[in-house]
């Protein structure tokens, strides 16, 4: 019997050698990354007019992928001066002419998805897992989803004369590069508005790739322009006079500066900013499953989600058994190689997130919460954190107040719905929150009650382009997906 024991280990290491997998790393020679990157204006790639680049990084190796052009204020303006002029032919074309253009972009995308997820990978830290099973399919599907409304805005908007608005600036976050990208341009697009895009300072490839996506689309020059940076980049586009409508996403902190630049300017704006989740879990929830429905609502992309269920507000009576469980759960996390297939948790975004995290995990343990963490060997080169749970957690500690934007979960209690609604809505934000229990009824109330843009039901992190995402309060204003995604790059009087 010992024998035979011994012989299936042999066999099957894995099974026997507790939840140790082999490496299972994604190839990476299908993707060429160029050395350096221009800017994409008026239909061609373009070098910085101040000369500048800058380096990007893959932030699990620390090694450089690419340099990148850095644009300024010249380059800001031809963009827009680029988007002006294909204003005019974009915005008259039939809509089921531009609805051509959207659907050939959603097509190759999902031609080259490969490509596409390995890069974001790369670039961004996430799971493979990740990149090619959630990011890349649903921006696939932004552009085949507003690809149809494209011949249809009369419809959507019945007694309403749709126009586009005009030269959009669109301002993204590194945490869901592409896919926050093709959210902004897809309605942008389908609306008949041009855009100038730029992605944020860690992440700028897979958006680059999109721009020779479009290309090979044969989208009529200047309709979109795509301009990396940092800050002072995005700074220039909103504040430039021949934009007509700003999208941002991002920081509450720069959303608030961008709200100021805009103020009496007549131009439109929406903004996609930070948040403080709480993900309820009532007594009567089927405690296994909301388990992995909180794993996922906090340690899915590190974290560095702006809806992640941060706060986890579990009912007194359940408390201890379901945080002994998710610590449990936690202990089977596979931190490391974002490339791997078998990872679950890859590397933090970069080294200023990553001093973020730290110093914020270290505020909580001063203030008198206990922290644990899941027991991972990390990688010795590159930007980790371990998943990382608190439980005597005060509503008034930072943890409990501010946005973290990495793999760390703050546990608190409450014993009535009243309390929970209480102590979910007792945050300057209101993105999101996930409800966990057996009753449809208290679903519906809580949902009504809860000061949040998403609530998710006996679920967590689910998109669709046909749903609806944004905040209340300092998680900003305006939605995108669904109809009304697509109101906000309308002039609809
Ligand atoms: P961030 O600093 O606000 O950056 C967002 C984007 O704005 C980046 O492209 C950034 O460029 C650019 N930017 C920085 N300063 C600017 C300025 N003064 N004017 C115009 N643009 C400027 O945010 P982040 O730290 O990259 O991202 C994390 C934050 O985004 C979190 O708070 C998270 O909650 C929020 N977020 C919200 C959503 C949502 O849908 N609500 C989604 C994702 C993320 P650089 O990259 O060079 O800084
Ligand atoms: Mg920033």
């Amino acid at each position: 019997m010992a024998e035979q024991l011994e012989r299936q280990r042999e066999r099957a290491p894995a099974r026997f050698g507790g939840l140790e997998y082999a490496p299972a790393p994604e190839a990476t020679d299908h993707v060429t990354i160029r050395s350096d990157h221009g800017l994409l204006i008026g239909g061609r790639w373009v070098e910085p007019a101040s000369g500048r680049r800058f380096k990007t990084i893959n932030p699990a190796t620390e090694e450089v992928l690419a340099e990148v052009a850095e644009a300024g204020e010249e380059d800001v303006d031809a963009a827009v001066r680029a988007a002006r002029a294909a204003a005019k032919v974009w915005g008259r074309m039939p809509g089921a002419e531009r609805a051509k253009y959207l659907y050939r972009v959603a097509r190759i995308l999902q031609e080259r998805a490969r490509e596409f997820a390995v890069l974001e990978t790369m670039n961004g830290g996430k799971p493979i897992k990740e990149s090619r099973d959630v990011d890349l399919p649903l921006a696939a599907a932004h552009f085949f989803y507003h690809a149809g409304w494209a011949d249809k805005l009369d419809y959507a908007f019945p007694g309403r004369r749709p126009a586009p608005l005009g030269v959009a600036a669109q301002v993204i976050p590194w945490n869901f590069p592409l896919l926050m990208a093709a959210w902004k341009l897809a309605p942008a697009l389908a609306a008949g508005n041009t855009v100038v895009l730029k992605p944020a300072e860690t992440t700028p490839l897979t958006a680059l790739r999109l721009g020779e996506v479009l290309l090979e689309a044969g989208l009529p020059d200047g309709v979109v322009n795509i301009l990396s940076g940092a800050g002072a980049t995005g700074a220039a586009l909103v504040g430039h006079d021949g934009v007509d409508k700003v999208a941002f996403t991002g920081s509450t902190e720069v959303g608030k500066a961008i709200q100021r630049t805009l103020a009496g300017s007549g131009r439109k704006l929406t903004l996609e900013l930070g948040g403080k989740a709480a993900n309820i879990v009532f007594e009567d929830a089927p405690l296994d499953q909301a388990v992995e429905g909180i794993v996922n609502g906090i340690y899915f992309n590190q974290g560095h989600v702006c809806c992640a269920g941060s706060r986890l507000l579990v009912q007194e009576s359940i408390a201890e058994p379901l945080v002994d469980k998710l610590k449990r759960r936690m202990a089977t996390l596979r931190v490391g190689d974002p490339l791997d297939k078998n990872t679950d948790v890859g590397a933090i975004n970069s080294r200023a997130q990553l001093d973020k995290i730290t110093e914020l995990v270290a505020s909580g343990e001063a203030d008198g919460a206990e922290a644990w963490q899941a027991p991972c060997e990390l990688p010795s080169r590159g930007f980790w954190f371990r998943p990382t749970v608190f439980t005597s957690v005060a509503q008034s500690y930072r943890i409990a107040q501010e946005e973290i934007f990495g793999p760390v979960l703050s546990v608190l209690t409450f014993r009535t719905p009243d309390e929970a609604v209480e102590k979910a809505n007792n945050t300057p934000y209101g993105l999101s929150a996930g409800v966990w229990t057996d009753k449809g009824s208290r679903i519906l109330e809580l949902a009504n009650r809860l000061q949040a843009g998403v609530v998710w039901a006996n679920t967590f992190n689910r998109f669709d382009p046909t749903a609806p995402f944004g905040g209340y309060k300092e998680s900003g204003f305006g939605r995108e997906g669904g109809r009304h995604g697509l109101a906000a790059y309308l002039d609809l009087s």
